[in-house]
């Protein structure tokens, strides 16, 4: 994060302005808008000042900003527009360890303002530190369509509502649930619809219900999906679970991309496995669910691609259901989608391939038992996760079966990242291709005619391209075994 968002009480604060102009009084009105003593200190002042110098906590002066006036000041507004006299405000500022920003200045400002949305008592501060303000703006726009004006009342309603929820509710994370229940049930859309009589009374039935229902209290599990990597390909569903959960148990091919966008309050559990150490065990990680939800919890358990395809999800809910722990399932895109999409290899296609295949190129006893007849079949395009160590053999073996050594065959590692690359070569050749890149994993192999349309197809989807530097500060590990 370039700065920290912090909001501050100014209520009764000296804020210092400098400037006499438009952007002087922008920021004048701002501070008198929450609650603070504004000295305004100007050469000059324009005409739209007057009106300004007449509110009760507002003090013109003309003249210099000098030290004095900074030292006793909470924050300062360097706003003459006049870059020499701004920069000598921000210098005395910065001196006295006053914050100071500068209007149109990050470099001067020891701190910037953000785009408002103001809904208040609840606010929304957009920033971009400085880099872009005319995009802070546009994505403030954005937000101010999306959040009713009505959005202040319902904040003061349920400021109102705590006391009473406490009292009733005190455990805290089963007044959040409940607290869900109310934002996007009756009682917040009669509160929008300012009937706030109905509201308090629809509330004190719920908490009843509430309260009766046993299951309420009750921990449940939410297997999954988080796709290949790239957070724009998360389904709806997962991002609602995601921000729901009490507590996240991942591994080691969920990214950091999505899993920011889990609760951010929300525990984090990880379980994969480090290049030093041992994945737990699966044994463990399903028990650790039940543990977990048998304490309350909403468990989010994410894992990459799909749950259901060599993810081991069916494993996890047989002790789910056996425990008698509610679940939920959410399907991801499965690293064979993301990749073939973000490639330009159609998994299937009229002239190519009427079969997919999907693999595991890695087995318990380390040695490939893949039903090679069935593999070998025209017209198929063949899938195998989890394949990248076992490269050099794989290839030899599909030769050995009477595959043929010219049948291409693309490498997709990293899918969907920003450092996504991609090997081609034909069963022959990509081994050595492979290790000449250095490639790391996740890696998916796709054998089969289709990649000859690779050419044609990857004008579009492809992330920026990503660079072996890259992949190897950002993808030191190997091929995944989970
Ligand atoms: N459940 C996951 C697969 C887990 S197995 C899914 O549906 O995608 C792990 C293997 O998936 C890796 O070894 C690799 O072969 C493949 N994989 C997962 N994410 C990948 C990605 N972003 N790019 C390439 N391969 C990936």
């Amino acid at each position: 994060m370039e700065q920290l968002p912090i909001f501050v009480d100014l209520k009764d604060r000296k804020v210092v302005v400098a400037g006499g102009g438009a952007a002087a009084a922008r920021k004048a009105r701002l501070a008198l808008s929450a609650g603070a003593r504004v000295e305004l200190i100007a050469q000059l002042t324009e005409e739209d000042i007057d009106e300004l110098a007449a509110r009760p906590n507002m003090r013109v002066r003309r003249g210099r900003v000098g030290a004095d006036d900074i030292a006793d000041a909470h924050l300062v507004f360097a706003a003459s527009e006049v870059e020499a006299e701004d920069a000598a405000v921000a210098e005395l500022a910065r001196a006295a360890n006053v914050l100071v920003n500068v209007v149109d200045s990050p470099e001067l400002s020891t701190f910037s303002m953000p785009s408002i949305i103001d809904r208040s008592p609840l606010v929304i501060a957009v920033s971009s530190a400085g880099v872009s303000p005319l995009f802070g703006r546009l994505i403030r726009q954005r937000l101010e369509a999306t959040i009713p004006a009505a959005f202040g009342n319902l904040t003061r309603f349920l400021g109102s509502i705590r006391e009473r929820l406490a009292e009733r509710i005190p455990d805290l994370r089963s007044r959040r649930r409940f607290l869900e229940t109310v934002v996007d049930g009756t009682i917040a859309d009669l509160v929008l619809a300012n009937d706030e009589d109905r509201a308090r009374q629809q509330l004190e039935q719920s908490m009843d219900q509430f309260l009766a229902d046993a299951h309420a209290s009750q921990g449940e599990v939410y297997l999954v999906g988080g796709g290949p990597g790239d957070p724009d390909l998360l389904t709806f569903r997962a991002l609602r679970l995601m921000q729901r959960a009490d507590v996240v148990v991942y591994d080691r091919l969920v990214g950091s991309p999505i899993l920011e966008l889990v609760r951010s309050d929300a525990e984090r559990v990880y379980v994969g496995k480090k290049r030093s150490q041992h994945a737990l065990p699966q044994e463990d990680i399903s028990q650790l669910l039940v543990t977990l939800a048998r304490q309350g919890k909403r468990v989010l358990r994410l894992k990459g691609g799909d749950p259901f395809i060599f993810g081991r999800g069916g494993e996890e809910i047989e002790l789910l259901a056996s425990e008698g722990i509610p679940f939920q399932i959410v399907p991801g895109i499965t690293a064979a989608s993301g990749c073939s999409a973000f490639a330009g290899i159609p998994l299937t296609h009229r002239d190519h391939a009427q079969s997919c295949v999907f693999v595991t190129g890695h087995t318990k006893t380390g040695r490939l038992s893949l039903g090679w007849e069935a593999l070998l079949q025209p017209s198929q395009t063949v899938v195998i996760y989890m394949g990248l160590a076992e490269m050099a053999p794989l290839m030899a073996d599909y030769m050995r079966h009477g595959g043929s050594a010219d049948m291409p065959v693309a490498v997709v590692e990293n899918g969907t990242r920003p450092n996504q690359r991609v090997v081609t070569g034909t069963v022959a050749t990509i081994a050595d291709n492979v290790a000449a890149a250095g490639m790391l994993g996740p890696a998916l192999i796709i054998i089969g005619t289709v990649i000859t349309l690779r050419d044609k197809l990857a004008w579009f989807n492809e992330p920026a391209a990503g660079d072996a530097v890259a992949a190897a500060a950002l993808g030191a590990e190997v091929a995944a075994r989970p």
